[in-house]
């Protein structure tokens, strides 16, 4: 299959030209071989790096592409942050004119926020399903144990191998179809957010992502029959998810309440007291049930709004601690829900609710997730199943972005209606 991502550079109905970086996606068994033509084709040569980790130049194996310099960074804690940028940047050489990334999720942040620094382009070769930042233009990295979006660069091409990501780990798959099946909740925040204060929206990144998600969740049970035409599907979604966030220029279609629980077991904070192993799609398919879970709940309740209060700094600092209490102040120092009234959230409470309804519900996430057999619950995850009340309390904070998960502030006697 061959995604021709030109065709989204476009004058769109929303009123905005969405730009495209990534001229082509190709997704077939056995495409890394014929890497030098796809390169050649989208015009690029001098000299060429290659970055691996030890466990992705393996699995390549014989299909490694020809370049000048091929650096192999070491996978134990090997993370995009601080350190795994510090340790590339130092390996790739002055004069490189484009890189190929060649791995899952980390590798591809590393290389794509260091070709952003350079000024460089790259390809990206994807070897498990495991992310949906492949295409993306932002680097989802830990900075000074901050999680952290940065601005970075979106691949020229995607050459998906099939035979290489159909026999990567299990739990890689399943981590992909985690992060995908995300959506749900991010798609439904956008809206509720644009309902409330005419956030921009645009319908055709809305439902190319929706589009995408549908299709794997209905793909668990293929995935897990080892089909080679689900692993097609899950990585068309992951490409797909990655093309609409690179559109738009960021990742509010593909991020919401769901990826701020994860960001927040991610960052340690002092108050969670809790250290997850899990990958970052696992850890966002567990906030996926839980967003569902409360965003359902909440919909069939009839609520008591306030006008919607901002965090005290007492409320920040018991979570936060004096590592993280600064960045998230900062963070949070233009609360995008300051203004929503009561009244507001009231009116809009009956559309809210519709939007809800496109989330499928708990029961029909859940028998997608043990089709598959991927973990769905925090004690899957590592996380104690009593924190699961403090993860839908904190989580909005690591992100400034309007969600219904930030919203709940604004219910009155919450606490009473657990
Ligand atoms: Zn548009
Ligand atoms: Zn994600």
């Amino acid at each position: 299959m061959i995604i021709d991502s030109k065709q989204y550079n476009c004058k769109c109905t929303c009123g905005h030209e969405h730009k495209m970086t990534t001229d082509f996606c190709i997704i077939e068994s056995g495409c890394l071989v014929n890497i030098d033509e796809y390169i050649e084709k989208c015009g690029l040569k001098g000299f060429s790096v290659a970055i691996y980790d030890k466990n992705t130049y393996k699995a390549t194996n014989r299909l490694h592409p020809k370049v000048d310099k091929e650096i192999i960074l070491p996978p134990e804690n090997l993370h995009a942050d601080n350190h795994g940028i510090a340790l590339a940047l130092e390996l790739i050489p002055e004069d490189c004119d484009y890189m190929i990334a060649v791995g899952s999720g980390t590798i591809h942040d590393i290389t794509r926020y260091c070709a952003y620094k350079k000024g460089i382009p790259f390809v990206s070769c994807p070897t498990a399903a495991s992310v949906d930042g492949f295409c993306s233009s932002v680097a989802a990295m830990t900075w000074d144990g901050f999680k952290k979006t940065f601005e970075a660069v979106a691949p020229k091409i995607v050459i998906a191998d099939l035979g290489i990501i159909s026999k990567a780990p299990m739990f890689l798959t399943n981590s992909g179809f985690g992060d995908m099946i995300g959506k749900f909740i991010a798609l439904a925040d956008w809206k509720i957010a644009h309902t409330l204060t005419n956030e921009y929206f645009c319908a055709t990144i809305h439902d190319m992502t929706m589009d995408a998600t549908k299709n794997v969740t209905e793909s668990a049970k293929a995935i897990k029959d080892d089909n080679i035409t689900a692993y097609e599907k899950l990585t068309y979604g992951l490409l797909m998810s990655g093309l609409a966030m690179q559109m738009l220029g960021n990742s509010r279609c593909a991020s919401g309440a769901e990826h701020h629980i994860s960001h927040l077991i991610e960052m340690q904070p002092e108050g969670l007291g809790v250290k997850s192993d899990a990958l970052h799609g696992e850890k966002v398919g567990v906030g996926t049930l839980l967003a569902c879970r409360e965003y359902h709940r909440l919909k069939e309740k009839s609520l008591k709004w306030k006008d919607y209060p901002e965090f005290g700094s007492n409320y920040i600092e018991n979570m936060f601690g004096d590592n993280l209490s600064l960045s998230i102040t900062k963070e949070n120092a233009n609360d995008c829900a300051i203004g929503i009234t009561a009244k507001l959230i009231s009116e809009k409470w009956d559309e809210i609710r519709d939007i809800i309804d496109t989330i499928p519900t708990y029961k029909e996430l859940i028998e997608k997730y043990e089709l598959l057999g991927a973990k769905s619950s925090l004690c899957d995850i590592g996380v104690p199943e009593e924190k699961s009340d403090l993860l839908l309390d904190y989580s909005p904070l690591v992100r400034n972005r309007l969600t219904l998960m930030r919203l709940r502030r604004a219910i009155i006697g919450l606490e009473n209606k657990k």
